[in-house]
Order: C-alpha cells, then structure tokens, then sequence
C-alpha cells in the first residue's frame, strides 16, 4: 500500500494511484484528482518484467523512499571512451564556457537557432540531468527543459524535493543543474546528427566537468549514447547504477517518451529513487 506521501510524489509525476476497492471504500480516502493533461496508467503498475534492483520501497519513508543501492563492486566500470576535450574548451570556466557556447559556429544549427541554450541551474548542484536538444521553447527562452516536457521533469524533480532554481537557500543536495548534449534546436525537433553531436560534446563534458555532481541522471538515447558510449536501449540499460568519469550515472527515460508513454512512468519513478538512493549516499 502507498502511503499518502508517496501518493503525492507519484501524483506530482501524473501517476494516478491505484488503491483497492476496500480502500477505496474508506471513508476519507477519495480518490485524488488526475493531474490535467497526463492519460494516466490504469494503476502504478510495477515494472512488466523484473528490475535488477527494486527501487520503490513501500516502506513509510519521508523523503523520498531510499532504494537499495547497488554495491560499488557491482556497478559497470563505465563509459569508457569518453571524447577527450578540445584543449581550448577544457581550460575555460563558466562565464567562458558560456561565451564560447553562444558564439559557437562549429555546426549547421548556428544557422537556424534563435539563440543557444546553454544549461540551468546552481554552478555547485549535486544532481546533473542531462537531456537531448532544446525544442522550439527551449530556443525561445534560451532555458534547457521549459516546454511540456521540462514541466514533467520540473514535477518529477519537485517529486523528491529538488529544484532547477539558483534561488532561495536550499542545500546544493537540493539543487539540479539541467544541461543537453545539444545547445542548438535542431530544425523541426529532428534527431540529433551524429556531426553535431561530436562538434557539441566537449561543451557538455566541460559542464560535468566544471560542476563535477554527486549524480548523472540521463535522460533519453541522445543523452545516453553520449555519455555511456553505448547503443543499448534505455530499457536495457536503466534499473542499475553506471559511471560516467567515476560520476554514478542513472538512466531513464526522457520525459518528452514519458508524455507520449505514460504508463513507463512507473519505470522513470524507479529510476528516480534509485538516482536518489545514491545521491543520498553520496551525502553521508
Ligand atoms: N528536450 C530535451 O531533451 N531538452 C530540452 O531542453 C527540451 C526538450
């Protein structure tokens, strides 16, 4: 059975809850209202075929539930063949890191982009999501994750009380800085090309770099193959803890998939406790 906090971080990720009809029946327990927008599974369903780690606790745990992480000795070495830096962007520091982004020409996206999109979020946040490419929205406001999809991201972050904000005082163990592996939209939100992803990549390796977080959260292919080197597909690679330069390293699903897919949100909520799981155990 969830309990009630938990039911509100699954509601805060637009997965309805489901109770059993006893429960339901109790008086005091309505069902609580869908989050608009989101075609819910018919119940927070496990994962079809067994994770190698269980993730969600049922435990009652505030907050949020602490996944089992898996030991060191069994977590893959890691990406192995990372593309070194280009030697001038290795050296820059992030006001520099920044001009050198937006006056950059290496690629035909130059040509269509409104402006660069840099990344968001607090320069000394524990937690790093790593996205695709900016979308239409994301070119006008020159903010990684802003469109529908950034607001799914934003409810599942808010889900384990994490914030993109540079504001305010929460701890940096609170904060996320949001970065793609892209910095131009490209034309009509196709895939990424290979040529642009290589031109790109020493800007996103320079910002794990300068940041150096407690924790990778990747979302989606784009973000995957850039940092894992691998071609697996997600499904395959998610539910375990890699490394990304000795950085632990979670896949997931990205959320614009999970708009399209809302019944594998059960699954990228896994991932997120498991991504938790280790940030908190990096803190202690
Ligand atoms: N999808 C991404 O991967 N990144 C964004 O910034 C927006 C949508």
């Amino acid at each position: 059975m969830w309990t009630e906090r938990q039911q509100a971080l699954l509601r805060h990720m637009g997965l309805r809850v489901w109770t059993p009809p006893l429960a339901q029946a109790a008086p005091g327990a309505p069902e609580p209202p869908l989050t608009p927008g989101t075609t819910p599974a018919p119940h927070v369903a496990e994962p079809a075929s067994p994770a190698p780690l269980r993730a969600v606790t049922r435990q009652t745990v505030t907050p949020p539930p602490t996944p089992a992480v898996p030991a060191a000795a069994a977590m893959p070495a890691g990406p192995p063949t990372a593309a070194p830096l280009r030697p001038e962007v290795a050296a820059l520091d992030w006001p520099a890191l920044r001009e050198a982004v937006a006056a950059c020409r290496a690629c035909g996206l130059c040509e269509t982009r409104r402006q660069t999109v840099f990344g968001v979020g607090h320069p000394q946040a524990h937690w790093m999501v790593v996205g695709e490419a900016p979308g239409e929205q994301e070119d006008q406001q020159g903010e990684p994750f802003v469109g529908a999809a950034g607001q799914l991201l934003d409810r599942m972050l808010a889900a384990l009380q994490l914030t993109r904000s540079t504001e305010g005082d929460a701890p940096a163990a609170q904060r996320v800085y949001i970065a793609n592996t892209l910095k131009c939209r490209p034309p009509r939100n196709r895939n990424p090309a290979p040529l642009e992803l290589a031109q790109c990549e020493p800007f996103l390796l320079r910002q794990i770099e300068l940041l150096r977080p407690r924790l990778i959260l990747a979302m989606g292919r784009f973000a995957v193959q850039a940092l894992l080197r691998s071609e697996e597909p997600i499904g395959k690679l998610r539910g375990r803890v890699h490394r990304y330069h000795g950085v632990p390293l979670v896949v997931s699903y990205h959320p614009a998939y999970l708009l399209r897919t809302p019944s594998d949100k059960a699954k990228a909520w896994d991932d997120l406790c498991l991504a938790a799981g280790v940030a908190r155990a990096k803190e202690n």
